[in-house]
């Protein structure tokens, strides 16, 4: 099915079975909050020893060199498993080659590749999240160094991380709130711990998983001028590019999740009696079954799809950046639909966190959020249908 190629299939197969490997440990996570470090630890070389690890990345850089269909293929079986535990098969800033100086690749991108650094994103602010532009973190060039101020939210595995992404604008004036508006959008490598740095709080969320999604304040924080990445005024650049990626890979994750809630729902309902017969025969059952199925296919067949458009022609950003929208908006809403089945389907049994259902229900609902909320992919697709026509969408 799908026309997959035999490299293709054999990187699927093996996901496949490294996600079949992770799924037992789910439990455990979701009750504790995560996993031990070590257990992780042994998850991540796994994921390095079958290959799972930083496949959007050139070969010649120790990346997995794949297409853009097999990272999807990857990330798509990763994403059958809940409480994050697929996040150990890591895709790294795939953006970041081009314009990494030879310092910045071998401190920081080189050894991310290699599983021994990890990296987290220090973008969205209290006052600024779908609206990047409106950002007030500073920097300010001070002789050799620039001196970084912001508080940022949700900064995705700060706990686990050792180095982060951090976005300002350029300001001459740092002592007055706000006069980084209009300035240059930069964006800096900052190392974790660095003086200056600390986290406000953190926040609980919904799901239980090992990175945490604190608040973090950095204040006067000194960095080399190396530290700058790529030119002065690129900052958005980078970050859309790797909004594109994401937007694929969650797609990828909500397929995924969606395959294993279908086929754990539907053989639920095939065993399960009540009024005398499986309830899978039970008309307004089967319909949730053949629902989920049904969308399941439409959302991989898009996703795929979009796929193998990037790898056709890799040149054409425009297209890639419309389709990535719809297959994130398509695929992440398809999931959530699916978890809302499933919990009904399994009843009582699908509001226990020792079901899949049950995690997935609050796990998937941000995927409908970050990388750009529905409403926002919703606003990239109507631009560039009215700007572009269907024909070049659809
Ligand atoms: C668990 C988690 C992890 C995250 N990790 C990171 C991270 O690692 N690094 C990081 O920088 N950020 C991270 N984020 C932030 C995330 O990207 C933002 O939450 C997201 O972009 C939405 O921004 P916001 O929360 O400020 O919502 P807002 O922008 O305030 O939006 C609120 C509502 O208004 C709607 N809305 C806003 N603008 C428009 C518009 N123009 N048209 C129509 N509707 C609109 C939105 O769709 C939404 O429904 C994370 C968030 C979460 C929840």
């Amino acid at each position: 099915m799908y026309g997959l190629s035999a490299a293709d299939k054999d990187i699927q197969a093996r996901a496949r079975a490294f996600a079949d490997e992770l799924i037992p440990f789910e439990v455990e996570a979701e009750l504790a909050g995560g996993l031990p470090d070590d257990v992780t630890a042994g998850h991540r070389k796994r994921a390095l020893e079958l290959g799972l690890f930083a496949t959007n990345l050139p070969r010649e850089l120790g990346g997995g060199g794949c297409t853009t269909l097999q990272q999807v293929l990857v990330q798509e079986q990763v994403g059958r498993v809940t409480n994050a535990l697929g996040w150990v098969a890591a895709t790294p800033p795939s953006w970041f080659p081009p314009v990494a100086t030879r310092d910045q690749l071998a401190r920081y991108l080189l050894p991310t590749i290699r599983g021994e650094r990890e990296e987290c994103y220090a973008i969205t602010e209290e006052g600024a999240g779908s609206d990047v532009d409106a950002i007030e973190a500073t920097a300010f060039l001070d002789g050799g160094s620039w001196v970084l101020n912001g508080v940022k939210w949700h900064v995705t595995s700060f706990n686990t991380a050792d180095y982060c992404f951090f976005q300002a604008k350029k300001t001459d004036h740092p002592e007055r709130p706000g006069a980084a508006a209009g300035g240059e959008h930069l964006l800096f490598l900052v190392d974790l711990p660095s003086p200056g740095v600390s986290v406000v709080r953190t926040p609980a969320y919904s799901h239980t998983i090992t990175h945490h999604h604190p608040i973090v304040a950095f204040e006067n924080v000194r960095v080399p001028a190396a530290s700058l990445v790529g030119a002065e005024g690129d900052g958005m650049l980078y970050s859309r590019e790797w909004f594109r990626f994401e937007r694929l890979m969650v797609a990828a994750r909500c397929a995924g999740a969606a395959e294993r809630l279908v086929a754990e729902m539907s053989a639920f309902a095939s065993s399960r009696v009540a009024g005398g017969t499986p309830i899978a025969s039970h008309g307004l059952v089967a319909g949730m079954l053949a629902d989920s199925v049904t969308e399941l296919f439409a959302a991989r067949s898009l996703l795929y799809e979009t796929a193998r458009g990037i790898d056709r022609d890799p040149s054409d950003t425009k297209t890639a950046h419309a389709q990535c929208s719809m297959a994130k908006l398509y695929c992440s809403e398809m999931a959530g639909r699916v978890a809302d089945r499933a919990v009904q389907v399994f009843g009582g049994r699908g509001y226990m966190r020792e079901n899949v259902a049950e995690r997935f229900f609050r796990e998937l609902r941000v995927e409908r959020i970050w990388e750009g909320t529905s409403e926002i992919q919703r606003m990239i697709v109507a631009r560039q249908l009215t700007n572009r026509g269907v024909s070049a969408l659809a």
